[in-house]
This record gives C-alpha cells, sequence and structure tokens, in this order.
C-alpha cells in the first residue's frame, strides 16, 4: 500500500515536471554547444546557442534597432564557413545552412502563443552542412564564434567520426575543435 502511494506520487512528480522541461529548456548564457558528425562526403556542425549570446534579448525582436539586430545575425550565419574554419586537408565546402529560432520565427517551430506566458529562455539552432572532397582528412575545425560574439565562455562540442566519439569543451584560448579523436 504505501509503496503504491510512493509509486504514484513519483509518477506525477514527473508529470508535472515533464512540460517545463519542455518549454524553453534551461541553458546557461555564454554555454553554447555543438554537435559534428563527419561523414565520408560532408561534415555536419549543429550548434545550439542561447539567443541572448547571439543578440541580447530572448524575445522576438520589439524594435527597429532590435529587428536591425537579428537582420545583422542572420546575414552573420549564413557566411557558416567564417564560423566554422574547417581544415583546408578536408576539401569542404560550405553547403546548405538552417536556422530555427522559435522566438524569431524561423525554422519549423511554432512560434509561442501571445498569451502564454513567455518562457524564460530562448535558443537558436543552427544546421550548417559542409560538402567535402575527403571529409576524413579534415583534422579540425577553428571555432570562431568565441570572436564573432563575445559573450560566449565555452563551446561544449561532441565530435562523431567513423573512428568514434569524443568531447570537448573549447574556450577562447583553446578554441580549435579535433575531428581525430585527440581530444579524447
Ligand atoms: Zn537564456
Amino acid at each position: 500500500m504505501h509503496r503504491s502511494f510512493f509509486a504514484g506520487l513519483a509518477l506525477s512528480l514527473l508529470a508535472a515536471a515533464a512540460p517545463a522541461m519542455a518549454q524553453g529548456h534551461a541553458h546557461s548564457h555564454g554555454q553554447l554547444s555543438l554537435d559534428v558528425a563527419v561523414d565520408a562526403q560532408d561534415i555536419t556542425v549543429r550548434l545550439d546557442a542561447p539567443l541572448h549570446d547571439l543578440v541580447g534579448f530572448e524575445r522576438a525582436p520589439r524594435s527597429v534597432a532590435e529587428r536591425g539586430r537579428v537582420t545583422a545575425l542572420l546575414e552573420q550565419l549564413k557566411l557558416a564557413d567564417k564560423l566554422f574554419v574547417l581544415d583546408p586537408a578536408g576539401g569542404c565546402k560550405l553547403g546548405d545552412v538552417q536556422i530555427a529560432s522559435a522566438v524569431l520565427g524561423l525554422g519549423s517551430a511554432p512560434a509561442p502563443a501571445k498569451d502564454e506566458a513567455a518562457p524564460e529562455h530562448a535558443d537558436l539552432d543552427m544546421t550548417v552542412t559542409f560538402a567535402c572532397d575527403k571529409a576524413a582528412a579534415a583534422r579540425f575545425i577553428d571555432v570562431k564564434l568565441f570572436d564573432a560574439f563575445k559573450g560566449v565562455r565555452s563551446v561544449d562540442a561532441q565530435v562523431a567520426t567513423a573512428k568514434g566519439q569524443s568531447r570537448v569543451s573549447l574556450r577562447r584560448a583553446a578554441s580549435r575543435l579535433p575531428l581525430d579523436g585527440s581530444a579524447q
């Protein structure tokens, strides 16, 4: 009897916690995350960034100046090969750049309804595909996010290659991401 009571309590706590986690998942400003996948012919870079670190706010722009910042950001992100500078050995060229941010009305995620309580945080996701002659020959990516966005303090990167997976935390002073698993 006690057992089932506690089991029921745990379940209802889980149910209560789930929506809060789904809405604007907790991030820390200054901390970005990067997922890199190296395939035979391409390298895919997926960035997840707090919107705060890119434009200084985490909601829809409210003024001409704020709209200007968003426009400038999108222009900057489209030049993704300036933010992620790949080892020339891979012979990689910038391909598709996809940007998603619900509060900016970008991508497939629906914008939050007006009468909903505004989530505390909002992210921007970007997926960049590079088409490469020989992706496996690329041994690093120089991550320029620290130069491009002054608020960025760390970039937690995961790399998946044919050889395995590695994880490394990049800093301003150590912003070269190894692709050959040597970080592990
Ligand atoms: Zn935030």
